[in-house]
């Protein structure tokens, strides 16, 4: 049986983002790593957004927005981002980039197959596919599997529900210097929904009916949606371009619980996805550097991750929607309506002050999280 130092079960953004920074730290040449994947990786099978102030990736960055637009049926607000950008990043060219440099690397292979079982077994680990067995010392698993979550209830799982059109219009409505961050002005009907959108041309956009909802919608009722808010936006002729379709956990599940000393696991199934936005690539980009400094120093990874206040926002936050989804339009209205924009993402990105994060909590409607706190200390 073949054996590797690192084997990682599942090749997306996370485990490509790993091994991107082992190769940029240049301290593992002398390792032998195996990326195992199910998919070849090989088309744009997602769009990746994110606020960012630093030049990270601008060689793939395909478009760039400084100013975001917050509205609900009452109200609208220009959001300046400066220190920020909103970025936007297509799946398959950080796909090509990082396998364009695994190529440059005689100790890094990929495989496509479907793996059908890993463990560890004391000294080492196994990792089956459907054809072949490899020993590793040590995982990196980034395969979801779902029903860790769905079989208990003491963490609610949500879910960042939708489908995105990218349309090319005949009239150019879009303002391409700005993005539509969340549009709750389409019917809430007990749930929280919005709109996304995001312009790369005054005639071009991606366009994503969106929801934090428990459960999944008909395929037909999000394109109903996305339908009526072209013809909303004045478009009478359009063609369809590319469609991409998401629904991201969006949970305080302690998914680092089921890491071992030799299994870590990393992106959504490593608790790498922001609960309360569903947002993944920037923390996997921070997450996925932490990693690599731990592992010069530390073999165990039970003692790589490390519960924070965030977590326990994130908790009440998800909560709260658990609850009452028909909220969500209010609570997010009250934060944007006269919060800093810069800062409430500040605060996404878990970099904020105590004394910050009050401010920016305190924009919320306060019972419904109130309530939620009292629910978990003596519910
Ligand atoms: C359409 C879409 C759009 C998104 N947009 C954004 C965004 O704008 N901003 C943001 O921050 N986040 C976004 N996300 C969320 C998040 O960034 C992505 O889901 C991200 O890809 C998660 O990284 P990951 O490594 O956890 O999982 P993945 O990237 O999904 O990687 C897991 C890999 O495991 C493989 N796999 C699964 N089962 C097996 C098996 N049995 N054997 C072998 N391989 C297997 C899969 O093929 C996949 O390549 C989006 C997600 C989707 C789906």
């Amino acid at each position: 049986m073949q054996h590797y130092h690192y084997i990682f079960t599942g090749s997306g953004l996370s485990a490509l983002m790993t091994v991107y920074e082992m190769i940029l730290s240049g301290k593992f040449e002398d390792k032998t790593i195996l990326l195992i994947d199910e998919n070849p990786k090989k088309s744009n099978d997602r769009t990746w957004c994110f606020w960012d102030e630093k030049d990270a990736f601008s060689k793939i960055t395909t478009k760039k927005w400084n100013s975001a637009l917050f509205t609900d049926e009452h109200f609208k607000r220009d959001l300046e981002l400066i220190p920020y950008q909103y970025k936007m990043i297509r799946g398959l060219d950080f796909y090509n980039l990082v396998f364009d440099l695994i190529a440059q690397h005689n100790n890094i292979h990929f495989l496509h197959q479907k793996v059908i079982d890993f463990q560890e077994l004391g000294m080492h680990c196994v990792v089956k596919t459907e054809t072949q067995s490899f020993t590793c010392n040590q995982i990196f698993n980034s395969i979801y599997t779902p029903e860790l979550v769905k079989s208990q209830s003491k963490y609610p799982l949500l879910q960042q529900h939708f489908i995105g059109w990218f349309i090319k219009s005949k009239e150019g409505v879009f303002d391409t210097n700005q993005v539509t961050f969340m549009d709750f002005s389409v019917e809430q009907k007990g749930n929280t929904r919005f709109m996304y959108v995001l312009p790369t041309s005054p005639t071009e956009a991606l366009l994503e009916y969106t929801l934090f909802s428990a459960d999944l919608l008909p395929k037909e009722e999000y394109e109903t949606e996305i339908k009526k808010y072209i013809e909303k936006l004045g478009i009478n002729e359009y063609e369809i371009v590319e469609k991409e379709q998401g629904n991201i956990p969006m949970t305080s599940y302690p998914f680092w619980e089921h890491n071992t000393k030799n299994i870590i696991n990393i992106g959504s199934v490593g608790g790498w996805t922001k609960a309360s936005t569903g947002y993944t690539f920037k923390n996997t980009i921070k997450k996925s550097k932490q990693l690599v400094g731990f592992l010069s120093l530390e073999s165990d990874f039970r003692k790589f991750h490390k519960k924070d206040k965030f977590w326990l926002y994130d908790l009440l936050f998800l909560d709260v929607l658990y609850k009452r989804n028909d909220l969500g339009s209010s609570v997010f209205s009250s934060l944007f309506k006269k919060g800093n924009p810069t800062l409430i993402f500040k605060f996404l990105d878990e970099e904020t002050s105590f004394s910050e994060d009050l401010q920016v909590m305190l924009k919320c409607p306060k019972l419904p999280f109130i309530k939620a706190l009292l629910g978990r200390l003596f519910g």
